[in-house]
């Protein structure tokens, strides 16, 4: 029970890595406040996992789109559960086009969700953090904070934003034991790069099997990670023994950002 007595927020939650990180969170005894998009029966889903490690849960439907919701959602935490110890960043989407056709709206979409709101929680959850002396901000990044691929400008864009930001963030925090650190995972298999694989298949004639090793060709490995490899480096990172790390941007992507 490496968090036993913490109240953590993980920010989409509802599917993924995200959930991944909750449960994992509340197994080692956290109390946890997941968020996200998704049907009242795929949240409920969420909840119900969470909840199966016998921790108290609660569900916050801030849109990450929305600063005004996001500070809204640190508030009630701080409010319902007394702190809030533990900020998980990890809502994200994705969009692939080249740069000319780029949809501006799909730029500012990924831009708000990926790094905007990372901003907002955290300048809502540090006074809180700075009080008691103790905090941990985690943020989702990518392998795509340390290097680019064509066709995800803005997705590159907003990785390596959140990489700067988690930086500066862990700078400004250094003396007041709130750490600040960024996980960086290659391919992970989620419903995210499942869904990506028949679609793959099809508009490259492929095979699917065919479609996944084209998918792990970027990764040295040829292994996808798992939502448990990067739910346990959360896990790290949130306890005791990682006080003194701050700053840090941890690669967990199969060798992809060594080549
Ligand atoms: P996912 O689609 O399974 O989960 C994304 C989560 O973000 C969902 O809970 C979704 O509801 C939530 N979300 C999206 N828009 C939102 C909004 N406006 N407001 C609130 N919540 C919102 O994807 P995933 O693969 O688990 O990705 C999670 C994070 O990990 C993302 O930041 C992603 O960039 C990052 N990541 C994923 C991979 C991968 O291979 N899957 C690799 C590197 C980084």
């Amino acid at each position: 029970m490496q968090l036993k007595g913490k109240t953590a927020i993980v920010t989409g939650s509802t599917s993924g890595i995200g959930l991944g990180i909750a449960e994992a969170f509340a197994r080692e005894g956290a109390e946890v406040v997941i968020n996200g998009l998704g049907s009242p029966a795929d949240i409920e889903a969420a909840l119900a996992r969470v909840k199966a490690h016998g921790r108290r849960v609660a569900y916050d439907p801030a849109n990450m789109l929305k600063p005004a919701e996001i500070a809204a959602m640190v508030a009630k935490a701080e409010k319902d559960f007394g702190r809030v110890d533990i900020l998980v960043n990890n809502a994200g989407i994705q969009h692939v086009s080249p740069i000319e056709e780029f949809p501006i709206e799909k730029w500012d979409a990924i831009i708000a969700i990926n790094l905007s709101s990372a901003f907002h929680a955290i300048r809502a959850a540090v006074p809180g953090m700075k009080k008691r002396k103790t905090g941990r901000i985690i943020n989702m990044c990518s392998a795509h904070s340390l290097t680019a691929s064509p066709y995800k400008a803005a997705y590159v864009a907003a990785k390596h934003g959140l990489a700067g930001l988690t930086k500066s963030v862990a700078l400004e925090l250094a003396e007041q034991g709130v750490t600040c650190n960024a996980i960086s995972p290659g391919f992970v298999w989620t419903p995210l790069v499942e869904k990506q694989i028949p679609d793959l298949a099809k508009s490259e004639g492929i095979s699917e099997a065919d479609a996944k090793r084209k998918v792990l060709s970027r990764q040295p490995t040829r292994q996808f990670v798992t939502v448990e490899q990067v739910a346990a480096l959360a896990v790290f990172l949130a306890t005791e023994a990682a006080a003194p790390i701050t700053g840090a941007n941890y690669s967990i992507d199969g060798g992809w950002t060594a080549e």
